[in-house]
């Protein structure tokens, strides 16, 4: 069979992975890229191959950047089934519409100033409306089921921990009289986070597609991070400032209420201030992710089923608020005592968390906390690089908020937990393709692979294809396409990085005007700089 990596390959967006066999082909996930404008234009980019084509789209979990391009492949022409588990399901019926609608009103955003510049206006990738007509695809299964998808391919979806849902999927594929099992890990979830089960074990695979997001790096310890959030929240409601924690709506938001919830007795008197202000969910999902928690009670693990058959209800506590409305949520920002604000998106890319920030980021009595994993290129990922200024709606925004992480919060396992999870195969993996990460930590997570298990693995590049097959050595098949427009958007990228870095030089120089620094690497960077503007100039002719 033939495996393409059209997504999250060497990035950790637009998962999305095309398996080719005799007489079937399906993918694997169909996500949608965030970050930069180049991964945002690839969203925009036709798929490279027919969607008549496709049988099947096996769905990890709910996650945008694995589902967000599911509408438009519909509007493609895609006609087979969404094979996934009923949370995914029901996740992404809120989820994938919500999606929409952020596009619309990014869209009209957008046409407006082309409007005024005299450009026509353009469509969003879909919208609210396609994105609900799309649900009419999905076939919910359950964790364990095996689903024959063809006479060749079965396929078994196990609970990956990550968010509700989430699945690690095993696949055997028969071809020739032989028989190849292949093993998508999706997103491991991280091992004790609350409400989830611990990632399955799988025993066997030929070959393993696994995730790296935290590939080279370790989670603070678990326990601490609770009480790190209660000491952030009161130290800041002292101050008389807000909380801003940009989260996914669907997720971490009910993992923290989760937490609060049940460890409000350990941190009693901690947590008496942080009690004492307003805590608003803000989200138009936030009720009706909630309400999809509860209506899959299956999924939770023993400790979240125990509190909810005592009739206490783990996704509440005293003083939580719900906002739907923009309204309401425009309501919060002229609020003048101190509120804690949960709000999407996680990563600060789009919807209310963009007010929230421009109401507080330039406050230095507020804080912005940030609880999951923050792509390269979007805002979240700027601020928690340390940012002082940054662009929102146009505008220039001073950072003198402080600025924290807990990611004890994650979704992710990190290293060791990965690490922890191959070693859970009886049957070793005869080569390891490792996705889904950035670039720096694939290579070091790579080489521990290598170095602890013995095993060969693969960082694939976006656009390759591997033929592969059980006991049979693999090859490259193809090497990637770039379109014009992409490589055009990477030199904008490239530029815009550059004159950021410019920017940050000549703030550290101009600090420097009492000499701290030492003359002679003062005349280095002026000899650098130099060596530069002579290259600009020849990039120039
Ligand atoms: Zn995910």
């Amino acid at each position: 069979m033939k495996i393409t990596f059209l997504g999250a390959a060497k990035t950790v967006t637009g998962s999305s992975y095309l398996v080719e066999t005799k007489g079937c082909r399906f993918l694997v996930d169909c996500g949608m890229f965030q970050g930069h404008s180049k991964e945002n234009a690839l969203n925009e980019e036709p798929f490279q191959f027919n969607p008549a084509d496709i049988d099947y789209i096996l769905l990890t979990h709910a996650h945008i950047d694995h589902s967000g391009r599911i509408p438009k492949i519909f509007m493609d022409g895609f006609k087979g089934k969404v094979v996934t588990t009923q949370a995914t399901t029901d996740l992404c019926a809120i989820m994938l519409p919500d999606c929409g609608h952020i596009q619309e009103m990014e869209t009209e955003w957008t046409n407006r100033k082309r409007l005024r510049a005299g450009k026509p206006p353009i469509q969003p990738l879909y919208t609210f409306e396609d994105a609900r007509n799309c649900m009419v695809l999905f076939d919910s299964k359950r964790y364990g089921e095996t689903v024959k998808l063809s006479d060749n391919i079965r396929v078994r979806f196990n609970d990956a921990g990550h968010i509700l849902g989430s699945s690690i999927l095993e696949i055997w594929v028969e071809e020739n009289g032989t028989e190849t099992k292949i093993v998508f890990s999706g997103d491991l979830g991280n091992k004790g986070i609350p409400i989830l089960r611990d990632p399955s074990i799988i025993d066997s695979a030929d070959y393993l597609i696994i995730e790296s997001t935290y590939g080279n790096r370790l989670h603070e310890i678990n326990e601490d991070k609770v009480e790190r959030f209660v000491n952030i929240a009161n130290e800041t409601i002292e101050k008389g400032g807000n909380v801003i924690i940009p989260s996914f709506a669907v997720g971490r938001t009910q993992e923290i209420i989760y937490d609060l919830h049940q460890q409000r007795e350990k941190y009693s008197e901690k947590m008496k201030k942080l009690f004492s202000v307003p805590v608003f969910v803000d989200s138009p999902l936030a009720i009706s992710a909630t309400q999809v928690f509860r209506n899959n009670l299956d999924c939770f693990d023993s400790e979240a089923r125990q509190y909810i058959e005592n009739g206490d209800n783990p996704l509440d506590f005293p003083g939580l608020q719900f906002t739907k409305t923009p309204d309401e949520s425009r309501a919060l920002n002229e609020r003048t005592d101190s509120v804690i604000i949960i709000s999407a998106s996680g990563m600060c890319e789009a919807g209310r968390i963009k007010h929230h920030l421009k109401h507080n980021l330039w406050r230095k009595e507020s804080t912005i906390l940030f609880v999951g994993y923050q792509a390269v290129g979007t805002l979240g990922r700027q601020l928690v690089d340390g940012a002082k200024k940054v662009k929102l709606f146009g505008e220039d925004i001073t950072v003198k908020a402080r600025i924290e992480v807990i990611d004890g919060f994650s979704g992710h396992a990190d290293r060791d937990g990965l690490l922890d999870w191959i070693k859970g195969f009886k049957k070793k993996p005869q080569k390891i393709f490792i996705v889904h990460g950035e670039e720096e930590g694939m290579s070091e997570f790579s080489e521990l692979i290598n170095e602890k298990f013995g095993i060969e693995t693969v960082i694939p590049s976006r656009g390759e294809s591997y033929m592969v097959s059980a006991g049979k050595v693999i090859g490259t098949v193809e090497a990637p396409v770039e379109s014009y427009s992409y490589k055009r958007l990477a030199v904008i990228d490239l530029m815009e990085t550059l004159k950021e870095e410019f920017e940050e030089l000549s703030e550290l120089v101009k600090v420097d005007l009492k000499q701290e620094k030492d003359d002679v690497e003062i005349d280095e960077i002026n000899v650098k700089l130099k060596t530069l503007e002579k290259a600009i100039v020849q990039v120039l002719k």
